[in-house]
Formats: C-alpha cells, sequence, structure tokens
C-alpha cells in the first residue's frame, strides 16, 4: 500500500523526507509540502505516515481488501502509546485496529562492534545472534523427547 500525502495538510517539515528509507519522500520545491516521488518504490514500511505530526500522509490499500471507494487512515498517539488503524469499505462497513507503539528509543540499540566477539562455539549453535538474552527469556523453548513422535527420538 504505497503512500500519498495531502497536500493542503502538510506544512513542509520533512519528517517523513527524514525518515523514508527508500528516499522517495521529497519536498515540492514549488509548494513546499511533502510528495512521495516514486509510489513504485515505497517500502510500504509506514514509517512516513507514522512520523507525519499532521497526519497528512494516507495510503491506498490494495484491491483485495481495500477496493476502490475505501480509505484507511493510520494515526500514531504518542500520549496513548498506541497507533491506531481505520479501515473503511466501500459498503460502508469499518474496522479498527489498535497496537501499542514499539518504537525502540533513538540511541537504544547496540551495535554489533559493541557486543563481544562470538566465540568459536557459536558457529554450531542453532541460536541467532544475542539469543536468548535479547528476547528477554533465559532459554529458548525446546520440544522435549515426549513431546516427539515415538520413534524419533
Ligand atoms: Fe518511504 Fe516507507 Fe513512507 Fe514508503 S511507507 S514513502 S518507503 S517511509
Ligand atoms: Fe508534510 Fe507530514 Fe511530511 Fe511533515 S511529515 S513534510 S507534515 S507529510
Amino acid at each position: 500500500m504505497p503512500t500519498f500525502v495531502y497536500m493542503t495538510s502538510c506544512d513542509g517539515c520533512g519528517h517523513c523526507v527524514d525518515i523514508c528509507p527508500s528516499d522517495i519522500m521529497h519536498i515540492d520545491p514549488t509548494y513546499r509540502r511533502a510528495v512521495n516521488i516514486e509510489p513504485n518504490f515505497c517500502w510500504e514500511c509506514y514509517s512516513c505516515v507514522k512520523a507525519c505530526p499532521q497526519n497528512a500522509i494516507d495510503c491506498r490499500g490494495y484491491a483485495d481488501f481495500a477496493p476502490l471507494g475505501h480509505s484507511v487512515r493510520v494515526l500514531r498517539e504518542d500520549t496513548k502509546g498506541t497507533i491506531s488503524w481505520k479501515i473503511k469499505f466501500r459498503d460502508g462497513r469499518e474496522k479498527d485496529f489498535v497496537s501499542p507503539i514499539r518504537t525502540t528509543p533513538w540511541g537504544s540499540i547496540k551495535g554489533p562492534a559493541e557486543y563481544a566477539a562470538p566465540g568459536a562455539d557459536a558457529m554450531a549453535s542453532q541460536q541467532l545472534a544475542h539469543e536468548p538474552e535479547a528476547l528477554k527469556i533465559a532459554a529458548l523453548p525446546a520440544l522435549r523427547p515426549d513431546q516427539l513422535k515415538k520413534g524419533l527420538v
């Protein structure tokens, strides 16, 4: 669902330009408002939608779940800690979804070089980097032998 900008709501602050990983949000030099210059290259990450303080960015839903006449709106509310989606179908039905903001605070992610180098035994491990600590669990869940089909133990 590529995004587009309601130019009448946009104030040209440029937050969407800064955050777009595909570098397709640009400020129109004539109107000084944001514009998605290449929707085909949109990652559909919605970073711009959530970052826009004016709620000026919308997305075009794909026809299979939001055919013509639909609308899809997303609203990020820092004070409530929520991201709300409202999908309106052309027959008037509406679906609302609310999820918590899970944004990681700026500067809180350690780069790979800040971790100790992995030992040789890490190459033979089935765990991914920083598991299980990064998942905030003591150990990854594993099947017990008595849960396996007979004969596979
Ligand atoms: Fe850029 Fe993502 Fe917005 Fe698409 S949805 S314009 S990739 S920030
Ligand atoms: Fe306009 Fe919103 Fe982009 Fe700011 S973040 S330039 S208000 S579309």
